[in-house]
């Protein structure tokens, strides 16, 4: 099957495409200016089965591999809608499906699969250790049959559309370990039963409409076999999801880019001022065609990051390029989309506007793009380590 085209998965881009044709512009622009949740659109993903792309046949999913998984999101981001609502399913479910134990797989994937459980919240990022992650702060006490957890993160996204939550702490302190990625666990915590004195949520408004937290926990009790895998190991198995997170992301770039140019150059070519369309001076059409190159180059990294990652194959510095280079095309397609559109660019009805805010969240989240670049710098060109 060819993977590098626009066409390639048509069958697969066409089932998605109707779902989401369900959900019009004024369906995201009313969400957007409510800040609320797209409740009813993921509702919709997960009974049709989207959202479970990944989770093995054997626990009710599709079975499906990275690939498709990313071609479905690109289309909901292509469609005009954002996956940043839900995609974390996808990636998250990975770490529980490689670590976790038989007994935890089939108590939770076959339930996530039917959507009778929501698993869209990792709560890795801390307000005073930011992209410094090996230093975090939470920790993780075990007491008997339980872990006691305490402690403070930030950005925790979904979490008030979420029963399950995904979370790194330090279960042995950083004076203690031989090396800075020891010592971290990644524990399930079930949402439902934790008390609201134990975790506290402050929401923070944000620049797109996401969902997203700061949570103050304060001696929750998380029971010993909701610990994923071995304890002090954590952080490894988070970075084994982290590959998966970057493709995802990078096939939702390259969605949000594919919107921005269709919109812009169906506006280049209707308006029209000094008695021509501005699609026909150079000085318009040049960007879009430029921005138009450089979404299609991000996207043949996305389809061999990914086509490694289904082959099983060492993908880091590929999973790392393509979301780089996707994330800048987007950029880049939502600032000239916005430029073709002129003052209308800025009229929330246009829609421009909203992606835009939507697609600048992936030069920072979930990895700035420094630090992809510092990645490649030191492991993949031997360059020193630079910080
Ligand atoms: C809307 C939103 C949703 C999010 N959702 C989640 C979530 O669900 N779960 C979660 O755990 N996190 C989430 N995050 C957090 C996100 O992953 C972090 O914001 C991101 O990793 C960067 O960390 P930071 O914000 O602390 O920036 P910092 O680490 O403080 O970095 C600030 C700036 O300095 C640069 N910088 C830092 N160190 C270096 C260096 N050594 N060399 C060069 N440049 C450097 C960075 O590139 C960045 O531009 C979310 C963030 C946002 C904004």
């Amino acid at each position: 099957m060819s993977s590098d085209s626009d066409e390639s998965f048509s069958e697969l881009r066409e089932a998605v495409r109707s779902l989401c044709s369900t959900f019009s512009a004024e369906y995201w622009r009313r969400l957007d200016e409510e800040r609320a949740y797209p409740e009813e659109f993921v509702r919709a993903l997960t009974r049709a089965g989207w959202l479970s792309a990944l989770i093995p046949e054997e626990y009710g999913g599709s079975g499906l591999g990275i690939t498709e998984a990313s071609v479905i999101l690109e289309e909901v981001n292509r469609s005009g809608g954002n996956s940043g609502a839900c995609h974390a399913q996808m990636y998250i479910m990975g770490t529980l499906l490689r670590h976790g134990s038989p007994e935890q797989k089939q108590r939770y994937l076959p339930a996530i699969a039917s959507g009778a459980l929501r698993l869209q919240s990792f709560a890795v990022t801390e307000p005073t250790t930011g992209s410094d992650t090996t230093r975090l702060k939470t920790t993780a006490v075990r007491r008997g049959d339980r872990y006691v957890v305490n402690g403070q993160k930030v950005w925790t996204s979904r979490v008030q559309h979420s029963d399950l939550m995904l979370l790194l702490a330090r279960t042995t302190p950083i004076t203690e370990i031989k090396k800075k990625s020891h010592g971290l666990s990644v524990f399930l915590v079930d949402l439902r039963t934790t008390g609201s004195k134990s975790v506290t949520l402050r929401p923070i408004r944000n620049m797109p409409n996401h969902e997203t937290n700061e949570l103050f926990i304060d001696n929750l009790e998380v029971p010993a076999e909701n610990l994923i895998g071995e304890e002090g190991r954590g952080f490894s198995y988070i970075l084994d999801g982290m590959n998966a997170e970057r493709i995802l992301i990078a096939a939702e770039c390259v969605g949000d880019g594919r919107w921005f140019l269709k919109k812009a150059s169906a506006y280049a070519r209707e308006r029209v001022v000094f008695d021509r369309p501005i699609g026909q001076n150079q000085g318009v059409q040049f960007p879009i065609a430029r921005a138009y190159v450089n979404v299609e180059a991000a996207d043949l990294m996305r389809f061999k990051a990914a086509s490694l990652f289904d082959r099983g194959a060492s993908c880091g510095a590929q999973a790392n390029m393509s979301k780089l280079l996707a994330a800048d095309a987007s950029w880049e397609a939502a600032n000239v989309c916005l430029q073709t559109h002129g003052g209308f660019g800025f009229a929330h009805e246009y829609d421009v506007e909203r992606k835009f805010r939507e697609t600048r969240l992936y030069q920072i989240a979930p990895i700035s793009t420094n630090l992809i670049l510092a990645y490649i710098a030191e492991h993949v060109l031997g360059l020193p380590r630079s910080y």
